[in-house]
């Protein structure tokens, strides 16, 4: 599933070919409910955002379309008559100017509404603070992990919790979790405040590095992966085998190195299973 700092990609490409621009074709395609996209027909693109995991498009007649990828979406952006390399039935929006299509294929939610409505659009508007954006405050985050509804949640699921902070997918919960120690199960009401801050200021910084930001560690290129999609695989600080185990509501497997990210007592090894090597995929989508 793209994460924050794949959708600040595609809002940069997407934004480059859309913005200060006049909309001379738009059509969408279901299955789902048809956003009347031919009302952007000779409208400018004010603005492409990411937020968190949605991609905002905004004209300036007063209309704003809103994205979300879910697992399989993706973003292209091509010439006028350049092939396309995804089949035309996939596509779910196309938006025409003189200089370029974008197309977005796959995305389950592409709505369109008044940009007005955006601040009490609830699936934006409900959103914790942006992990990419500039003024990202770690503090608020904390905040909000500390809600007692989360306090018995794992932080493995809190983190990813879009209403906490906005962009960590299941990416970057792992390599975060690894990189400060933890075992994914842990309850959140078990850790304290320097820890959730450690947590959730390495998840930005991650995010950054991936989009090419500067952050605390003077990094601008892609983050390693020490545990993401590695079960099986030996770790690469400390060499024991990386485990895996199902996760969450989605239960999709969660790897972890046991030395490196220990669990705490009374956790026990609470059934882990060994899962089977998975071959090491390149960059994610992006
Ligand atoms: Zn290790």
């Amino acid at each position: 599933m793209p994460e924050g700092d794949a959708l600040y990609r595609f809002a940069r490409r997407v934004g480059e070919a859309l913005e200060g621009r006049v909309i001379i074709g738009a059509r969408a395609h279901g299955p789902g409910p048809v956003p009347q996209v031919h009302r952007l027909v000779g409208a400018i693109c004010k603005r492409v955002a990411s937020r968190g995991k949605n991609l905002l498009i905004e004209f300036d007649n007063g209309l704003l379309l809103r994205g979300h990828l879910r697992m399989y979406g993706t973003w292209h952006v091509y010439r006028p008559g350049e092939r396309w390399s995804r089949p035309g039935a996939e596509a779910r929006l196309v938006l025409e100017t003189a200089e370029s299509v974008v197309v977005n294929f796959s995305a389950p939610v592409i709505e369109m509404l008044e940009t007005r409505a955006l601040a009490v659009h609830a699936p934006v508007a409900k959103l914790g603070p942006d992990l990419l954006s500039d003024d990202f405050d770690p503090v608020e985050a904390l905040r909000r992990l500390r809600e007692p509804l989360r306090a018995e949640m794992t932080i493995g699921d809190a983190i990813m919790d879009q209403q906490v902070m906005a962009g960590v997918g299941n990416i970057w919960k792992h390599e975060a979790l690894f990189r400060c120690g933890l075992y994914p199960w842990t309850r959140v009401r078990e850790l304290d405040d320097a820890t959730l801050l450690e947590v959730i200021e390495t998840a930005q910084h991650l995010l950054r590095a991936s989009v090419g930001k500067v952050n605390r560690w003077g990094l601008v290129r892609r983050p390693s992966m020490y545990v993401y999609q590695r079960a099986g695989q030996p770790c690469q600080r400390c060499g024991t085998t990386l485990q895996s185990r199902r996760q969450g509501i989605d239960i999709r497997f969660t790897t972890w190195c046991p030395r490196c990210q220990p669990a705490p007592a009374g956790y026990g090894r609470s059934g882990a299973v060994m899962h089977r090597p998975l071959r090491p995929r390149g960059t994610p989508q992006g």
